[in-house]
């Protein structure tokens, strides 16, 4: 698709002149109609600018480089995106489950295909390196292939009739218009898990990714498109950080749309469900976390450590799911601690498109300066730094790998998800302490623990607060497991047999007058 794929991250402004003179060129070929996806929206079938010809910058974090401009949309064009995915509803809920299915199917072997491409957009817009861009195109598009294979068992029920005059049955069927806000941390896998499911449900759905990460989302459509997915199924209504709300509000109000399925913070989850009462819509909420990881005196030290680097450093500190506060018994503390830095010792910062690179900046400047303000309130409670604790010269989005040791529960990191390279390690004596400590949050989405206590095992796994918990595992995400989280942390399941339910509506139907 792109001449020379390792262009795109390093060498963005040529690449943007390269799109350009190819999009004026207006020819037919997949490479033309891939390049002009990349800088318009995506609305019933075909790439737009914004109304008014707005454009915002969307750069590669590693560097500051424009990698493209991209329709900056709001209102009008999100109820225009609205009014042709309800219009889509109607013929896209008549296809057989078994079309709708072999679409899907199609969808992802083209993506499969050009994963490549796709990791490389990821990389140069998100900053994550490579292997890991990699990776997220891998598990993003198995929710197409997998809602792909579910579509085909939206079963219903028959009832045994309590009457005998009648008969009793229960229907699923596609709740209609969906509205899908994504994150830009995971940009590829949080739009396909939540739009696998809707498609295969029947849906049809208006997304608005992220300001930082429109790219992904605009990518994935262009395989849609190669794919046969018909116009309106699937609309990208792109937008700057500016117009967020203003774009976010229409779909929530908007008594076309049906439902609001939506990945990000806490906070904007909050803005987002109220916004919805009015039209009483469903609402799916994966929201922040604030995971904790523990290590029993118990645990196999050396697996509990590869663990948390695991875990902790994908995504640069960047994921929901990343543990946010370490909890570890007194026995194994220090050891872990020592352990831990020297793992940590090893990574290598920079760009993620740079062979050898095994950690990528952060998505900007605000999210570096969250994690300095965490570092400097531990260090200011009596956290002693074991390695890194501070900003790189490499650019505004790098921050070095950090430990930190002799964590208090009064320090801004145990109260706040940091979401970025910084491991705080909490010195506990007994399992009921690590509880409560754990617990002590509003937010439920993943907890870890290691340990290899059996009884310990059970009591933990039951009684940490969480959707999620992994048990002497760290790497928890699987297509055909349920994610979700309980509390502040979210609504509703995604992935899994369950995700495809968050999409249908089941309903009763009552035969009468039967002899
Ligand atoms: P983060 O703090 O991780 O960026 P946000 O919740 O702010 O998380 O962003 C996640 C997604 O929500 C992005 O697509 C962002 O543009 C969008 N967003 C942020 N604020 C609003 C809002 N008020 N209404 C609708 N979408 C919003």
């Amino acid at each position: 698709m792109f001449g020379n794929i390792k262009m795109f991250g390093k060498l963005s402004h040529k690449l943007v002149n390269i799109l350009t003179v190819r999009c004026s060129s207006i020819c037919k070929s997949s490479r033309s109609a891939m390049t002009l996806s990349l800088g318009n929206g995506y609305i019933n079938g075909k790439w737009v600018p914004a109304e008014d010809g707005s454009t915002f910058p969307v750069r590669n974090p590693a560097n500051g480089k424009l990698i493209s401009e991209v329709a900056d949309m709001r209102a009008n064009e999100t109820t225009t995106a609205v009014e042709h995915a309800a219009k889509a509803f109607k013929q896209w809920k008549d296809y057989t489950a078994f079309d709708r299915s072999k679409l899907l199917k199609k969808w992802y072997t083209i993506m499969v295909n050009n994963q490549e491409e796709l990791a490389q957009i990821l990389t140069a817009e998100n900053g994550k390196i490579i292997k890991e861009a990699r990776k997220e195109i891998v598990y993003g598009t198995s929710f197409v292939e997998w809602f792909a294979e579910e579509a085909k068992r939206v079963y219903g029920d028959v009832l045994p009739s309590i009457f005998k005059s009648k008969r009793q049955l229960h229907f699923k069927q596609p709740v209609g218009v969906c509205g899908i806000i994504t994150p830009w941390n995971v940009p590829n896998a949080m739009m396909l898990r939540k739009v696998g499911a809707a498609l295969a449900a029947g849906c049809t759905v208006v997304v608005k990714p992220a300001e930082d990460t429109p790219l992904s989302a605009l990518a994935v459509c262009h395989y849609a498109e190669e794919a046969g997915i018909p116009a309106g199924v699937l609309n990208v209504v792109t937008c700057s950080e500016k117009h967020a709300a203003e774009v976010g509000k229409v779909l929530c109000e908007n008594p076309k749309v049906s439902k609001i399925s939506f990945t990000g913070s806490t906070e904007t989850g909050k803005i987002l469900m109220k916004q919805s009462v009015d039209t009483m819509k469903r609402v799916s909420m994966e929201l922040g976390g604030n995971a904790a990881f523990i290590v029993f005196n118990s645990a196999d030290v050396d697996a509990a450590v590869a663990g948390a680097v695991a875990a902790k450093f994908r995504g640069t500190g960047q994921t929901c799911i990343s543990p946010n506060r370490l909890l570890v018994q007194d026995q194994v503390y220090d050891e872990f601690c020592e352990k831990l830095t020297k793992v940590v010792e090893k990574f290598v910062v920079g760009d993620g498109l740079d062979d050898g690179t095994t950690l990528g900046p952060l998505i900007n400047e605000k999210a570096v300066d969250k994690v300095d303000r965490h570092v400097k309130d531990a260090v200011e409670k009596g956290g002693k730094v074991l390695i890194g604790g501070e900003r790189l010269a490499k650019g505004p989005a790098f921050y070095s790998p950090t430990v930190i040791r002799d964590i208090n529960q009064e320090m801004a990191v145990c109260r706040e998800e940091t979401f970025g390279p910084l491991v705080p390690v909490i010195k506990f004596k007994e399992e009921k302490e690590a509880l409560l400590i754990a617990n002590s949050t509003r937010m439920g989405l993943a907890g870890y623990f290691y340990s290899q206590d059996i009884q310990q095992i059970w009591r933990v796994a039951e009684d940490l607060e969480v959707g999620m918990v992994g048990i002497n595992e760290s790497a928890i995400n699987a297509t055909n497991s349920a994610f979700g989280g309980i509390k502040e942390s979210g609504l509703g399941i995604e992935g899994s047999k369950y995700g495809i339910d968050e999409y249908l509506n089941i309903k009763y139907a009552c035969f009468g007058g039967l002899h």
